[in-house]
């Protein structure tokens, strides 16, 4: 019989007292990307660590919606999701993660609402996805009494969700018992080289000797990377959350209602939000990647609001170059906590109470921003890093990583032992930006 472990804890209870002198890989970063590789490596019998400066999930993996979705993604992530649905069943067998197949609705009013999501089903469906399109009838059966004229939806019944409280630290847990080792408070400053390729991840509090380090260091990637002479086009989009306290509203499938979205949580609330809720700080890399993201700037406009402030300042004074025997960025900012856009989950909390007044009774309990790490094409780069060997990346993943996390570390694992990945990798390699 299965074990089911714990699900209540801090993922690292006892940090492991001394770092290991070599270890088979080496992983920067414990968000639900490293983690999930460490714990697909770990399974395999590969000796495996995990380095995160801050705590587990503290940056996005434990500040997303929760979404594990399938619909509407960019097509050459549907075997991804596809994948990562099995998996948060597989791992919520052994370990509370959160995950239910509660459904996902993308709801429409317009007719060109209903073309777009009829044009991304007959895209998606030679991947074999669970997804159909409802009529106006179908979708009022699963929602409570709404104000507005919803004439179908695009649906999902496999779609789900699973807890971002939950879902890492209850990996993390499985990965330390398969035999991975996870250290928190602990950043990675660099790597040595022997011979041209990676030889050692040189961390803040020693050095392990490792022929292959991931970075799964979400929005630090492009930093991380850049200082080791890699050009990773990534900037970061805040995103702005809401949750309430728990009320029967008698809706169990996660919404997007074009301006607002909604799930249940396990805890009987809701989150909530609304696409257009990202806001992008302007900061000297917005100038200096301003060819990678003017154009897909322009065609999202209306999604990703830009504002000029302290934060220009804050990323100026942090060093793009470090030596990797003084204290490096990743010290001095343990933990990205950007403060949530008031405006952004303002709106998406009015639309959402005026779509569904049994909301009107609803009172929020917390809100709260993550930074997301988006890269032009907004779709991850899972790869090799050209030109620097032992060296791999998996970031980017643009504000929908979360969901397939698992398949993503899974892929990751495959690659860095060699194997051909059960998923095809190539549409996220590193060089289609031509750094
Ligand atoms: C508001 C919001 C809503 C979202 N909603 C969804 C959703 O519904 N569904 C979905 O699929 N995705 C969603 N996302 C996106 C999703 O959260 C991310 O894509 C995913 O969590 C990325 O995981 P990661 O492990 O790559 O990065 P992260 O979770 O950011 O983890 C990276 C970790 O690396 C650590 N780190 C960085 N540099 C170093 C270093 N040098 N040394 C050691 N550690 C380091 C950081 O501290 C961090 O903990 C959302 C994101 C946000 C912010």
């Amino acid at each position: 019989m299965k074990q089911v472990l714990a699900t209540e804890g801090p993922g690292d209870a006892c940090p492991p007292p001394r770092l290991p002198a070599a270890v088979d890989v080496a992983i920067i970063g414990g968000g639900i990307v490293g983690i999930s590789a460490a714990y697909a490596l770990a399974r395999a019998g590969v000796r495996v660590a995990v380095f995160e400066k801050g705590t587990l999930a503290c940056e996005q993996s434990s500040r997303n919606w929760g979404w594990v979705r399938t619909l509407g993604r960019d097509l050459p992530e549907v075997p991804l999701a596809l994948r990562a649905n099995q998996l948060w069943q597989d791992i919520q067998a052994l370990a509370d993660v959160g995950f239910r197949r509660n459904g996902m609705l993308y709801l429409q009013e317009t007719q060109d609402d209903a073309a777009g999501h009829q044009s991304w089903l007959d895209g998606a469906k030679s991947h074999g996805v669970d997804a159909r399109m409802l009529d106006s009838h179908a979708v009022r059966q699963l929602l409570p009494p709404s104000r507005r004229p919803w004439t179908g939806a695009m649906y999902s019944p496999t779609d789900g969700v699973a807890e971002p409280h939950l879902a890492t630290a209850a990996i993390a847990r499985l990965t330390r018992a398969a035999g991975g080792l996870i250290y928190e408070n602990c950043a990675a400053r660099g790597v040595e080289r022997s011979a041209g390729r990676v030889s050692a991840l040189v961390t803040e509090r020693g050095t392990v000797a490792t022929p292959a380090v991931l970075v799964a260091a979400g929005a630090w990637s492009r930093l991380f990377c850049g200082n080791l002479g890699a050009d990773f086009p990534q900037l970061k989009v805040r995103g702005s959350v809401l949750r309430t306290e728990p009320i029967d509203a008698g809706l169990d499938v996660a919404i997007n209602g074009k301006d607002f979205t909604c799930r249940r949580r396990a805890d009987g609330g809701y989150t909530v939000s609304q696409f257009g809720a990202s806001m992008a700080d302007i900061v000297p890399d917005s100038f200096r990647l301003l060819p990678h993201f003017l154009r897909p700037w322009l065609a999202n406009n209306s999604f990703v609001r830009l504002r000029f402030g302290k934060r220009f300042f804050e990323e100026l004074a942090i060093p793009r170059h470090f030596a990797q025997d003084q204290v490096s960025p990743f010290e001095n900012h343990r933990m990205l906590d950007p403060r949530p856009s008031a405006h952004g989950i303002a709106l998406a909390w009015k639309r959402l109470r005026h779509a569904f007044p049994v909301f009107e009774h609803a009172r929020i309990a917390h809100s709260w921003a993550g930074y997301i790490d988006v890269t032009p094409d907004a779709m991850p780069v899972m790869d090799a890093v050209p030109g620097l060997p032992g060296l791999y990346l998996a970031s980017g993943f643009s504000g929908h990583g979360f969901g397939i996390g698992p398949a993503a570390g899974e892929a990751m694992a495959q690659l860095i032992r060699g194997q051909t990945p059960g998923v095809d990798l190539h549409p996220f390699r590193f060089d289609r930006y031509g750094t």
